[in-house]
Parts: structure tokens; C-alpha cells; sequence
């Protein structure tokens, strides 16, 4: 029985890189997140080898009194986080990420074709909830599911729900999901709430960006006003890989949430959860009730709001005019570059977040706009003063792009990625200072 640096040197040395590269970088991709030591303490444990098909107590494998104990604690933990009453929440902690946990929760309460609206992509949403193009339908949620997006207002940046409201009048969906991937603002949930009720429509919130953010309290709370809510639990909630799905327990639109969901987890969708996952999971939940949790939650708002009004001051211009949350989302079209072009000078400074479709965007692959989150580097200690100077150097990071699309001839990105990674780009030094 080898350790991994005997067993292979090859996995060793790359897992030691990308250590390295976490920990040299200034990690702002809103999805990302450094969970603790404990977490992956539990994630790389021996609960990886065992099979537990089925629920706590209905188990198809033999051995599982344990994981059934690690199961049922990681609801009970899943449900307190979240200030819910088991009797009125219950709570499936199996699904493999954020994406199965959604599409489980579609093929429990729909038929294929029904109708569902989610917020489209290019203005934030996830592709999970629907995304196709005039041309393709681009997730298995579009495919196997008739999907019509709801959209922003491009002049506030803000959901336009009045034309949500419109279009669900017309359209009819069984499904209304409110939540997104990109977006700096909370949902009017009550106004969803009145949506889905005046067409008969269950309401589902994706809350996997801000389930940290909602478990202490520092945004709105979708259980308030959702039948169900899904999640992730590596973002903000700064735990393992892996997703979960909170249901009412009444019948709602005559449907029984819990065994319907269940059964789409598993036999539906999924064999044998991954316990470690449950285990990491477990860990992470705990700790969300500690006033140090809460403390941290705040700070990725108020770090968030400084990076916002930084930004702001150097002439940038936000989506929606700032954040509620922990993203910005800075519309670089004014400037004449592109999200791409800036990730890319930017990723050379070591300094990661993404690309970003902003409103009106016409390509995905070269969009207006970046994304950049507070949740890691919050982990890590910055506070406000670490995100100010976060804007400037992201700043600085942006004239440069500036300056290097002005000496690259013609305007395709290929030519641009070419000329910054070639050892001529004049301005390498000081992108690599
Ligand atoms: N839902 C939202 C709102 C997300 O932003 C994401 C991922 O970024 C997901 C779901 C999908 O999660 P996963 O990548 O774990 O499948």
C-alpha cells in the first residue's frame, strides 16, 4: 500500500502543480472556492469504497449501517443549515453535482415536453436550465424539455418580469427556475412566486451560486417562497463537489415531492452515491453554523461591494449597476475589447476569473464582459482594502489588453492569442510582474 508520490510520481506532481497554481494565482472565478482541510480529509477517506444504492434504512447492498448514519446526519446537518423544519423540508444529499441534481428534479416533476422557463444563458442563467441557440438545443434540459428562457432588461441589467410574466401567460410552463450563474442581483422570489401560481407552475430556485450567502442569512431566503430548491455545494457554500435537492413535504400541485424526487435520484438518474462526497459534505455543514461562517459569509458581500465601487471608480460600468451578492459583472464593450481578450492577459498575471456574456451580447465565445466573484479570495482573508487593489490591478490587466489589441493587426482572436503568448508581445514583462 503506496502513498500517491510512490504509487505515481506522474498524478503527484501535476496534483503539486495545480496546488501551486491555486496558491500563486488570485482565484476570482464566482463559481470557485477553497473548501477546508477537513472536508477533503472526509472526500479522500475509505467512505469512497463502499456502494449504498437506495436511501438510509432501504439500502441495496448489504455493510451500510454507517453510511446510513453519515447519511441521515448529513440531512439532519443539510436541513438545520438552512433553518428548515423536517417536517415541512426534506432534503436528497446523492446528487453527483449541480447539473444532475437538476435535471433529477425535471424528470421527477415533468413529462418529456413539458414546458419550463429559466433565465437564458447569455443573460446569466445556467445551461442546465434550458439553454439552447436558434440553431441547436444545446443542453439535455432543452432536449428532452420544451424550453422558453425569461431575459434582463438590457437597460437596468435587472430580470424583466414583466415580460416573464407575459410570455408564462402565453407559454404556460409547468416549471418556472429562478436562480442563475452570472448574476449580481437577488430574485424578486415573491413576484416568481405570483408568476407561477397565476399559471399553475411549480417555482424551483437554483440557489448553487449563493447557497453560502443564504445559509447565513446575507440575501434573500428562496425557501420562503420555492417548492423545491437545488444546489451545489462547492461554491459559496464552500464545501465538496457534489449538489443537493430540498423539497416540501406537502403535495404540491398534487405531486409528492419526496418520493417523486427521490425515485428520479436514484433508481431514475443515479446508482450508488458517492459517499465520500456525503461525508466531505457532512463536514461542510457543520460548519455552516458557526459564527465564524456567518462572519465569512458577510465579508464575500462586503468584499464584493467594495471590488463593485472600485471598479465603478475607475470608469467601469457594472450590469445592473452593482451587486447584491458575491459577482460583478463588468461590461467591457464600452472600452472596444472583450471579455475573452481580457481573460486571457489577465490569466497570464495569474489573476483567474472568466469571460462573460453581458446583455446584447451577440457570441458567446467572445463576450462583453467578466465575471469576477469574492467567495475564494475571501477564504484566503482579502477584505475590502485586498479587493481595492484587486480592481486595480484587474485594471491594469485591461489597458494592457487594450494596448495589445491596438498592436495586433486585423481583429480575430486567434491573431490576438498568438501575438500575447509569443515571446515578441512587448508588454510581457509587465503582464508577468
Ligand atoms: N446551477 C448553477 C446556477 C450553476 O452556476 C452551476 C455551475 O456553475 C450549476 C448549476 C452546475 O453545477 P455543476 O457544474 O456542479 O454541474
Amino acid at each position: 500500500d503506496y502513498g500517491l508520490s510512490e504509487a505515481d510520481p506522474e498524478v503527484r506532481s501535476i496534483i503539486d502543480k495545480e496546488k501551486n497554481r491555486q496558491f500563486k494565482s488570485l482565484e476570482l472565478i464566482a463559481s470557485e472556492n477553497f473548501t477546508s482541510r477537513a472536508v477533503m480529509e472526509a472526500v479522500g477517506s475509505c467512505l469512497t469504497n463502499k456502494y449504498s444504492e437506495g436511501l438510509p434504512g432501504k439500502r441495496y447492498y448489504g455493510g451500510n449501517e454507517y453510511i446510513d448514519e453519515l447519511e441521515v446526519l448529513c440531512q439532519e446537518r443539510a436541513l438545520e443549515a438552512f433553518g428548515l423544519d423536517g417536517k415541512k423540508w426534506g432534503v436528497n444529499v446523492q446528487p453527483l453535482s449541480g447539473s444532475p441534481a437538476n435535471f433529477e428534479v425535471y424528470t421527477a416533476i415533468l413529462n418529456p415536453h413539458d414546458r419550463i422557463m429559466g433565465l437564458d444563458l447569455p443573460h446569466g442563467g445556467h445551461l442546465s436550465h434550458g439553454f439552447m441557440t436558434p440553431k441547436r438545443r444545446v443542453s439535455g434540459t432543452s432536449i428532452y424539455f420544451e424550453s422558453m428562457p425569461y431575459r434582463l432588461d438590457e437597460s437596468t441589467g435587472l430580470v424583466d418580469y414583466d415580460m416573464l410574466e407575459k410570455t408564462a401567460i402565453l407559454f404556460r410552463p409547468k416549471l418556472i427556475i429562478a436562480g442563475a450563474s452570472a448574476y449580481p442581483r437577488d430574485f424578486d422570489y415573491p413576484r416568481m412566486r405570483k408568476i407561477a401560481d397565476d399559471v399553475g407552475a411549480f417555482l424551483m430556485m437554483d440557489m448553487a451560486h449563493i447557497s453560502g450567502l443564504v445559509a447565513a442569512s446575507v440575501v434573500v431566503n428562496p425557501f420562503e417562497y420555492c417548492d423545491i430548491v437545488t444546489t451545489t455545494t462547492h461554491k459559496s457554500l464552500r464545501g465538496p463537489r457534489g449538489g443537493m435537492i430540498f423539497f416540501k413535504k406537502d403535495p404540491v400541485l398534487g405531486v409528492d415531492l419526496e418520493s417523486a424526487i427521490n425515485n428520479a435520484v436514484f433508481p431514475g438518474l443515479q446508482g450508488g452515491p458517492h459517499n465520500h462526497t456525503i461525508g466531505g459534505l457532512a463536514v461542510c455543514l457543520k460548519h455552516v453554523k458557526s459564527p465564524e461562517f456567518k462572519a465569512y459569509q458577510n465579508k464575500v458581500v462586503s468584499n464584493c461591494r467594495a471590488l463593485a465601487s472600485r471598479l465603478m471608480e475607475l470608469g467601469y460600468k457594472l450590469v445592473s449597476g452593482g451587486s447584491d451578492n458575491h459577482l460583478v459583472l463588468v461590461d467591457l464593450r464600452p472600452l472596444g475589447i472583450d471579455g475573452a481578450r481580457a481573460e486571457k492577459i489577465l490569466d497570464m498575471a495569474s489573476i483567474t476569473l472568466n469571460k462573460n456574456s453581458v446583455p446584447g451580447d451577440k457570441s458567446a465565445l467572445v463576450p462583453g464582459g467578466i465575471r469576477i466573484g469574492t467567495p475564494a479570495m475571501t477564504t484566503r482573508g482579502f477584505s475590502e482594502n485586498e479587493f481595492m487593489s484587486v480592481a486595480d490591478f484587474i485594471h491594469e490587466g485591461v489597458q494592457i489588453t487594450l494596448e495589445a489589441k491596438k498592436a495586433v493587426s486585423g481583429s480575430k482572436l486567434q491573431d490576438f492569442m498568438k501575438f500575447v503568448t509569443s515571446p515578441d508581445f512587448p508588454l510581457i514583462e509587465r503582464v508577468s510582474d
